[in-house]
């Protein structure tokens, strides 16, 4: 690990101001995905502002009937609080269905948001990656890609962006509130947060230099049947190969979101609008357009039957 300077910072425009005063600065939450990598020499921060005071960790009713979120409350209690299993399910099975509970008493929302790629080459630092090095070049373009990501993805980087909960996020439309260094504040829809990679896989998401996430606003809830399903290569400590989050209404209309596949959580209105036809037309709207590997092509099918199970699911549940 390199050597870096560290400081505590009291109030979020602090922190923010911090972070944009040292080029090469970044805020530390739980620390679960940035100390992995800068171990790996893969980030290698100059300066770290430690977030872990700032009074945002709570879970509070919203004007409009909804929930905002703190940017420091831990996974386990966002997915344990009452409210959140009661009226938002989804949240609570996709935070559950990742890491481990070690690892969700540690990591933060807004941490988690911003996990990076789990593309073996990105950790790789013998190997060329446009997203650790850009304009190096990508090894997994031609080399392994059986995680890698089918559709969204583009000739400067095929890999996706791993995380169980903003999957979830994106099928309740959640908006992702912050503060920059100037102070001002913004609400960012959470479809527009996550960029597609495109010629600049190095930048991720929509914040700018010094911005920090204050909070993950959730709207009014939306009934139905909740259902997280994560397809993985082992039952636990596993990242998704494909998960599908959705919610369905009993006269089976709905909207489905998925992870595992893209360079963000991945919901288009036309596949939300075929809910009713079923599986088969939900995942040929979604996944238009998909370019699969030789190693990852089977991801299509994939998608196809866990949409089919998880409606088959809902329609028991409603039942019941
Ligand atoms: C072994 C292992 C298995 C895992 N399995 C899964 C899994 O199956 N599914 C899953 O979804 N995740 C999984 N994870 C990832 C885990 O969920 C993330 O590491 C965690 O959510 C990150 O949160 P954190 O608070 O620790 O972030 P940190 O490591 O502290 O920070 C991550 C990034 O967010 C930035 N950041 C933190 N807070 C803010 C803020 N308020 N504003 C702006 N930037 C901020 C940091 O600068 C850093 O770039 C796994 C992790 C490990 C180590
Ligand atoms: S797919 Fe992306 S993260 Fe993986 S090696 Fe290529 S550029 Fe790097």
């Amino acid at each position: 690990m390199k050597a870096f300077t560290y400081e505590r910072a009291d109030t979020p425009a602090a922190a923010a101001q911090a972070v944009a005063a040292r080029p090469g600065a970044k805020f530390i939450a739980g620390g679960t995905n940035l100390l992995d990598l800068m171990k790996l020499q893969i980030e290698e921060p100059v300066h770290l502002v430690d977030v872990n005071r700032l009074k945002l960790d709570r879970i509070e009713p919203t004007d409009t009937g909804g929930l905002r979120i703190g940017a420091l409350v831990r996974n386990t209690d966002l997915a344990a609080d009452a409210r959140v299993r009661r009226d938002y399910g989804v949240l609570t099975r996709a935070i559950v269905a990742g890491a481990s509970g070690q690892l969700r008493n540690k990591a933060t929302t807004a941490g988690n948001l911003l996990q990076r790629t789990r593309c073996p080459y990105f950790y790789d630092t013998n190997q060329p990656c446009n997203k650790r090095k850009p304009g190096s070049g990508c090894a997994a373009i031609g080399g392994y890609s059986r995680q890698l990501g089918i559709i969204g993805t583009s000739d400067a980087c095929i890999a996706t962006y791993p995380g169980d909960m903003a999957v979830a996020m994106r099928l309740l439309d959640a908006s992702v509130e912050t503060v920059q260094p100037s102070g001002t504040t913004r609400s960012i829809p959470i479809a527009d947060f996550h960029r597609l990679w495109g010629d600049t896989p190095h930048i991720e998401t929509a914040l700018q230099p010094g911005e920090l996430i204050t909070a993950v606003a959730l709207p009014k809830p939306l009934g139905g049947t909740h259902i997280y399903h994560k397809v993985r290569d082992r039952a636990s400590y596993a990242y998704a190969l494909v998960s599908v989050a959705a919610v369905i209404q009993p006269d089976g209309t709905g909207r489905a979101a998925i992870g595992g596949i893209a360079p963000k959580p991945w919901r288009t209105p036309e596949a939300d609008a075929a809910m009713p036809q079923g599986a088969k037309a939900v995942a040929s709207r979604l996944l238009a357009g998909a370019r699969p590997t030789a190693d990852n092509a089977f991801k299509v099918p994939l998608v196809e039957r866990t949409l089919a199970g998880v409606m088959a699911q809902a329609k028991s549940r409603s039942a019941a």
